[in-house]
């Protein structure tokens, strides 16, 4: 099915709106236009912002039933075009039809997620009389809106992580104002057209669209944006935590996460689910499987086993049903990936099947032999390229597995209790998959990293906590 160039235009405050400059949305499998968006100013971004402030107002006003319909009504519409929306995440992205097929259904779940949230944003009644001169007062907190909060979203998920701030800032009674990613910022657009015909009041929901190198400054450190909910690089995270000022910050970062496999493992589960951890939406997924820890009894089986699955991957067509990857985002990254192959290789590392490169496309790679002092071996690879280590025991495992800087979830096959409780109270990550790979979420869960992985958590009823502050009320009786 072809994608239609029309010319998209951005959302400021209720109305689509032109820019001088454009930005070309590529397909990264052939490079071929695919539509064009604006790339706004800075101007454009100030503009945007004080729209924002009356749609604060009136998201704030807006009855909690509304906030419910609006958010249902929406995830219907997606529903009703789910094909489409899946079509443009998989020319506009990496993601293969079918990779793609899976995110809008995710996006229809976040969303109906933040509409039966909506109901549950509560307070609690408070027990003054518990400090004495204060018996005679009774009280309680509620949650409040924090005003307008700035939404900047990676290029990997390019709809359902935008869903998942859009959808619990409107559930919350927020103004948000997002920001796609330049390379694919057609989903984030979708998004919103679900939301305006779903009735969602101008001004409540902007997507402006342009380089985070040049609008990014004004939308993270202006005073009146209250929150940034950032998922991204480390790079950019640390950048905007510096400029942004006195506001509230989530950050969803990445990560390269370990597996472990002990002896006890069933094998084949191990295999299926850590190949497809490794490769699926072509390894840039930061849940994605970067290192896996073997019990050095079950190496060989499992290294053959890896590598035969991995190599009856297919390659290819996005569009097309059997593909199981595309290509990286652009032929850029995928030569990063390759340098950061190569660097390996050069160091010591024995490539065991893929490190070939045709323009954005990179086969599914599998390394062992890593030396330490190689890029690959403590840095987000965020490309279709794993690692397979030995390990004695659990013990060597859980140390390995805790030496980088990231830690956002890890996995661990074993069929031993005792084993996967002291890998659950060891890892130093926010999630832990027991006999499965780290690449596993739902969209209700607390999901988020500690260390450089990043700050705070999503998961609709975790990110309705963060975009609220709590209000106490006390009435002094006589
Ligand atoms: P990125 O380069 O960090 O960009 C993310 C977003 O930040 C884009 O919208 C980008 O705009 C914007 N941006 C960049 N520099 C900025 C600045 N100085 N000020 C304001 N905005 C700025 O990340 P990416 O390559 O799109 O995504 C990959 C990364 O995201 C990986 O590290 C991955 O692990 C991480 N990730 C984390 C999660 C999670 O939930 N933890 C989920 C998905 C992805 P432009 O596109 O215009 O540059």
């Amino acid at each position: 099915m072809a994608v239609q160039i029309r010319g998209q235009r951005m959302l400021i405050g209720g109305k689509w709106k032109d820019s001088e400059q454009i930005i070309e949305v590529r397909d990264p499998q052939d490079n071929s236009l695919i539509d064009t968006v604006p790339a706004a100013t800075k101007e454009e971004m100030l503009h945007c912002i004080e729209e924002s402030k009356e749609g604060a107002k009136i998201a704030a006003a807006m009855p909690v039933h509304e906030r419910i319909r609006v958010i249902n009504a929406a995830a219907d519409y997606i529903e009703e075009y789910k094909e489409r929306y899946a079509l443009i995440i998989s020319k506009e992205g990496s993601k293969t039809i079918r990779e793609a097929q899976k995110e809008a259904a995710r996006c229809i779940q976040t969303l109906r997620i933040s509409a039966e949230e909506a109901r549950r944003i509560n307070g609690e009644t408070l027990s003054f009389d518990q400090m004495p001169g204060s018996e005679n007062r009774v009280g309680y907190y509620y949650r409040f809106p924090i005003g307008i909060i700035a939404a900047i979203t990676p290029f990997n998920d390019p709809l359902n992580l935008v869903a998942h701030k859009v959808g619990p800032a409107i559930a919350s009674g927020n103004a948000i104002i997002v920001k796609p990613a330049s390379v694919t910022p057609l989903s984030a657009l979708l998004l919103a057209e679900a939301f305006l015909h779903a009735g969602l009041p101008s001004k409540v929901l902007s997507v402006i669209t342009g380089h985070g190198s040049e609008i990014g400054d004004i939308l993270v450190s202006h005073p009146d944006i209250r929150m940034i909910s950032f998922t991204g690089g480390l790079t950019a995270g640390e950048d905007i935590v510096r400029k942004a000022g006195l506001k509230k910050i989530s950050m969803e970062l990445g990560s390269n996460s370990p597996v472990i496999v002990l002896e006890d493992a069933d094998i084949e589960d191990a295999v299926e689910s850590t190949v497809s951890g490794a490769f699926w939406a072509a390894g840039q997924n930061c849940l994605g499987v970067q290192r896996i820890y073997i019990q050095d009894r079950i190496m060989a089986e499992f290294q053959k086993a890896f590598i035969s699955r991995t190599e009856q991957y297919k390659v290819g067509d996005k569009q097309s049903n059997q593909t199981d990857m595309g290509p990286l985002i652009n032929e850029k990254e995928a030569i990063r990936v390759e340098k950061m192959v190569e660097e390996a290789i050069e160091k010591g590392a024995l490539l065991l099947t893929g490190g070939q490169r045709n323009e954005a496309f990179y086969t599914p790679t599998v390394l062992t032999n890593v030396p330490k002092n190689c890029k690959i071996a403590t840095e987000e690879i965020f490309g279709p390229v794993v690692i397979l280590y030995p390990v004695a025991d659990l013990d060597e495992a859980i140390e390995q597995s805790n030496s980088v800087d990231y830690g956002l979830q890890a996995g661990i096959f074993t069929k031993n209790i005792e084993k996967a409780h002291k890998a659950i109270a060891k890892l130093d990550v926010g999630g832990i998959m027991i006999n499965d790979s780290s690449d596993y979420r739902i969209d209700a869960m607390p999901f988020g990293g500690v260390k450089k992985s990043g700050l705070g958590r999503e998961g609709i009823k975790f990110a309705l906590q963060e975009m609220t502050e709590p209000k106490v009320v006390c009435f002094k009786l006589n």
